[in-house]
């Protein structure tokens, strides 16, 4: 579950929350009891997505080589 950062602007005071995604722009209440806060730009890792397909290597010297076609005799 992603980590967000959360400002408040009465007292000052930072405080983080864990909620989800769906969650992240709703009003974060401070521990002190403040609503008045900001979410704070933080740098989440967040894993997943498509940012490496498979590659399925082609060419020759995958196994199979060419003399079993009788290309080498
Ligand atoms: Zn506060």
């Amino acid at each position: 579950m992603p980590r967000y950062d959360f400002r408040c602007r009465s007292c000052g005071a930072t405080f983080e929350l864990r909620r989800p995604m769906a969650q992240a722009n709703d009003p974060a209440v401070c521990p002190q009891g403040h609503g008045d806060t900001v979410k704070l730009l933080s740098t989440v890792a967040v894993t997943g997505g498509a940012a490496a397909a498979p590659q399925a290597p082609t060419g020759g010297g995958g196994g199979g080589g060419c003399c079993g076609g009788g290309c080498c005799g």
